[in-house]
């Protein structure tokens, strides 16, 4: 673990290991921190708190620029432990290590445009000031979908913003972390600034971050269910909280689209990391009009896609997270097929040429689906693409909304007008018009609803690391 600028053991002594989910191989191992160890990674951001927020937003960037380019000269090197540990393929890997680097770089620059404003007074002696401050020290959870770029993203805008930080990664994917703090490490960040703690166990790590008061504001990226947990437990203090957790996302072909580009653009999206991603496509809404030479398309390009080790050649399916994740969609798959949906590829765990090792499930298309199936309201979290037939528009908007979630929805359409309808009547944080990737560090990530509290990239990511303070001066 990295405490106040030195790789420490656990306390306990105890260390836990990190496997390879593709062949279960074992990958290396890690301390195994507790309570104890997370104290005294708040200990360490706690005493480096009053330096760090003081040094000047240009000191703080050139920090942020130093790990940008050091994490771009270790790409390579951080990708093959991310494909080893989390199992994707070996561009994916490469292209999230770009992606969690882009927030160091794009963060060293926003913190020195960290404006505040006057404001006019009624009064004639009287002069308004809003400023921002750093809110303090920092507790980051994170998930091990994106196990490189769920830490940037947090940690970049909290020390742009004057933060101390301690991250707790999730149990599956620690050595990504270890080579994300290695970075931080040879960019010689002060003592205390960034800290991490490896756990097996959340829990008491996850206790420690909502009671003590030194920790000012908690973030979190993972489920909804532990999302609520925690963010119910930090209501005692009115901790600041923001929460990036699961999706439903909608996938909208309408009548006008081209059913041909709607389905290659599913076929990418739906697919990648394995359909493990919380902005993920979960029900794919197609226009009955489109429905045949949707499903054609589509059943092409997914029978194309092959499974294995994320370091073989032409591999764009990598494994599940464990055998836990291969039973959740084992059973909504079954659940779905006992109500009337079909098969029209994969439905099945793949099991030749080695791939019994890990956890590997075919890409599937299912179709027919319906809302009374688990898989059209429950977050999959794998790589299958539920199709749903719809004939009327105007209930369009109500059946993709309907969901207790709202992160991310896709819409192909060829029409301005509704495009824009839409846009402005889709309930989730980001809409996707004609577009599978509407993500970058410089844009607002975040969900409605249950998906989440905040945004994570650009500026509004950097003002969760803030608090607002107003000055009233008579003069
Ligand atoms: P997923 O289903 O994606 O694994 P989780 O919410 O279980 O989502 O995990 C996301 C992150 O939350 C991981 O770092 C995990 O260790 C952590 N976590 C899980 N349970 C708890 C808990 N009770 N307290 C604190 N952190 C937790």
């Amino acid at each position: 673990m990295f405490i106040n600028g030195s790789w420490q053991e656990a306390k306990s002594g105890r260390t836990f290991e990190s496997y390879n989910p593709a062949t279960g191989e074992l990958v290396g191992s890690v301390p195994a921190g507790g309570a104890l160890d997370a104290k005294l990674c708040i200990d360490a951001a706690a005493d480096a708190l009053p330096q760090w927020s003081q040094a000047t937003a240009y000191q703080r960037a050139e920090f942020l620029h130093k790990a940008h380019s050091l994490m771009m000269a270790e790409f390579e090197h951080i990708a093959e432990v991310m494909v080893k540990e989390q199992g994707k393929p070996v561009q994916a890997a490469r292209n999230e290590v770009k992606y969690g680097a882009d927030f160091l770089l794009w963060y060293a620059e926003e913190a020195k445009r960290l404006y505040g404003q006057t404001i006019p007074s009624a009064r004639a002696d009287q002069r308004f000031i809003v400023a921002h401050h750093p809110i303090g020290v920092v507790g980051a959870i994170t998930p091990w979908n994106y196990p490189v770029s769920m830490i940037t993203r947090k940690v970049a805008p909290a020390i742009a913003a004057g933060c101390t930080i301690v991250v707790k990664p999730a149990e599956a994917t620690p050595l990504c972390a270890l080579a994300v703090f290695d970075v931080f490490d040879r960019a010689n960040f002060p003592a205390g600034v960034v800290n991490l703690v490896t756990a097996l166990d959340p829990e008491p790590v996850g206790e420690v971050f909502v009671d003590d008061r030194r920790v000012k504001k908690l973030t979190f990226t993972g489920s909804t269910e532990v999302g609520k947990l925690l963010a119910q437990r930090a209501a005692a203090q009115i901790k600041r909280v923001s929460l990036e957790l699961g999706g439903h996302a909608p996938f909208i072909v309408c009548r006008d689209a081209d059913p041909v580009h709607a389905a290659k653009g599913l076929a990418l999206v739906k697919f990648l990391n394995t359909g493990q991603a919380c902005i993920s496509p979960n029900r794919v809404y197609v226009h009955n009009e489109n429905m045949e030479p949707f499903i054609n398309e589509l059943q092409k390009r997914v029978e194309g896609l092959q499974a294995g080790s994320g370091f073989t050649e032409g591999v764009r399916i990598g494994p599940l997270i464990n055998t836990d994740a291969l039973a959740k969609i084992e059973n909504q798959v079954n659940d779905a097929l006992a109500k009337g949906a079909e098969v029209v590829c994969g439905g099945r765990r793949l099991q030749e040429n080695g791939l019994e090792r890990g956890c590997f499930y075919a890409p599937t298309i299912l179709k027919n689906v319906t809302p009374e199936m688990r898989i059209y309201r429950e977050e999959t979290f794998g790589p299958v693409a539920p199709i749903v037939s719809y004939h009327n528009e105007e209930e369009l908007l109500a059946m993709a909304n309907d969901t207790h979630y709202g992160l991310a929805a896709y819409v192909y359409t060829t029409e301005l007008k509704k495009a824009f309808r839409m846009f402005e009547g889709l309930r989730f944080g980001i809409i996707g018009i004609n577009d599978i990737n509407p993500t970058s560090a410089a844009a607002p990530f975040g969900g409605m609803q249950e998906s989440g509290l905040g945004r994570e990239g650009a500026r509004e990511g950097i003002m969760e690391y803030l608090e607002t303070k107003l000055g009233g001066f008579s003069i």
